[in-house]
């Protein structure tokens, strides 16, 4: 027999709001979408672990539906799907629209930079008969996690001659890995009294390549000297093209489900690859609408957004103006520039903390995200006083969670963590200084910046939804 509800249990219905796990609502036919969606995310995240990767491989998908290089044409129309590049490491893909540039575009924005240890540039050296190279670490990583791990080499050697060499080692069940050897817990007395920022020197970060000497006597560092002719063997390239390469040490290991019931997926890169492959899948299932529908993907918003291809680059404006101008058939006004950044919408698309009970202490509980609860909202984000964020406008927020709303989207509201426990920011303080409406939202992540971060499959194909639901309807 059910109960009928007393006054005040309706009353608490109508007035709050209740934010809850998601699984309860899910039927057979969703959780089947929900297992395919993230299998091709997973293979996404194998094949793009760097920036470079995942920027040629989102173009290749882009390419596939009929996206163009925007540069390649003279002009635009509504239902033209088109991509510029920022220096192959970052993106702006657009659907365009019926309505005018000057009315605004419906914009989702990412990062596909992820922390990771890059090699110095004088990076290869012997000693004590073992070739290492020396790295210097990209982004905010716990140092002492990327020791005793299996890292497979990403990157890019330019030859003298001006040829440019995709490096990928560690992938292939065939190859060989790299790895930073941990100091033994015999030995490791002092070691572990350290402050764990201390457990390890950013010096101490070597990466075992081999031991194998090119036998002469003659030759000083034989060993070292056994690595460059591999190397050369196998790229052609020599210590020389080495300077002034780019190459990442990320870790080899592939994307897996994680738990007994697989609901989370557990990988390297997942901030904020999560946000970028959601979006992208987004823009290329939803329908064409009056507004222009925008991807931006950005690099570098891991060390501070800074340089040619971070989110303070001019060059993701001038692929917007470039688009607009394209749009019109002539160049536009300087109104008509304002107008578009005034009228434009961005969604900031990057990862929220998850609530973990076994740190609960960090967080603050009323206002963390959790994981299954939806797209997580950042109104702002910033340190202490919310120093160095936007802060997203009240009729801007209300606006896109009516819109969520509207469709059944679950989401739920977020701060990183505790006022006074530390800080962090993203791409939308950039743009939201260009005068557009920017909020955060993504997808909640635990372990965020380790080599396995886990995310919730349910919550990254609810944020697919919403971003689907963003260019459909915002
Ligand atoms: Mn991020
Ligand atoms: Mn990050």
């Amino acid at each position: 027999m059910t109960q009928e509800k007393t006054p005040a249990e309706l009353l608490q219905d109508q007035l709050c709001y209740q934010k809850e796990n998601q699984w309860q609502h899910v039927d057979e036919a969703f959780e089947a979408k929900v297992m395919e969606f993230n299998r091709s995310y997973a293979n996404a995240l194998n094949t793009g672990k760097t920036e470079r990767e995942f920027y040629a491989m989102s173009v290749k998908r882009l390419e596939e539906h009929g996206f163009k290089d925007l540069s390649t044409l003279e002009s635009v129309k509504a239902g033209d799907k088109v991509y510029s590049s920022v220096h192959d490491k970052g993106l702006v893909a657009a659907v365009v629209g019926t309505e005018p540039a000057s009315k605004g575009y419906v914009i989702v924005g990412s990062h596909i930079d992820s922390p990771r240890l890059d090699l110095k540039p004088n990076a290869l050296y012997e000693k004590d008969e073992m070739a290492f190279f020396k790295t210097h670490y990209y982004g905010g990583i716990k140092k002492y996690q990327w020791l005793s791990t299996q890292l497979a080499l990403h990157g890019v050697v330019i030859t003298k001659e001006g040829k440019k060499i995709e490096v990928s080692i560690g992938e292939d069940e065939e190859d060989p890995v790299f790895t930073i050897p941990d100091l033994l817990p015999h030995l490791g007395r002092k070691q572990m009294a350290n402050k764990a920022s201390e457990i390890v020197e950013a010096e101490a970060m070597n990466i075992l390549l081999g031991s194998k000497p090119i036998n002469d006597e003659k030759i000083k560092e034989p060993i070292k000297l056994a690595i460059l002719k591999l190397l050369h063997d196998k790229y052609g390239i020599n210590e020389r093209d080495l300077y002034t390469a780019e190459l990442e040490m990320v870790p080899a290991h592939k994307a897996r489900d994680v738990g007994f019931d697989r609901s989370f997926i557990g990988a390297y890169g997942q901030d904020d690859r999560v946000c970028a492959w959601t979006s992208l899948e987004a823009i290329l299932d939803a329908k064409p609408q009056a507004k222009t529908q925008v991807i931006l993907f950005s690099d570098k918003e891991e060390v501070g957004s800074a340089g040619n291809t971070g989110a303070k680059s001019e060059l993701y404006y001038f692929a917007l103006y470039e688009l607009q101008q394209k749009m019109l058939g002539r160049e536009a006004t300087l109104m008509e520039r304002h107008d578009l950044i005034r009228n434009s919408k961005m969604l900031s698309s990057d990862v929220a903390a998850g609530f973990d009970p076994d740190f609960a202490d960090v967080y603050e509980p009323m206002n963390a995200a959790h994981m299954n609860y939806g797209i997580a909202f950042c109104k702002y984000t910033g340190g202490g006083g919310k120093g160095g964020t936007s802060d997203a406008n009240a009729e801007y927020f209300n606006e896109i969670t009516r819109l969520f709303d509207s469709q059944d989207i679950p989401w739920q509201s977020c701060e990183l963590g505790k006022t006074d426990a530390g800080g962090g920011g993203t791409i939308a303080q950039f743009f939201a200084n260009s005068g557009m409406n920017v909020i955060d939202c993504g997808v909640a992540v635990l372990a965020m910046h380790s080599c396995f971060e886990v995310c919730s499959k349910l919550d990254i194909y609810n944020t697919y939804r919403a971003y689907k639901t963003f260019f459909e309807l915002g």
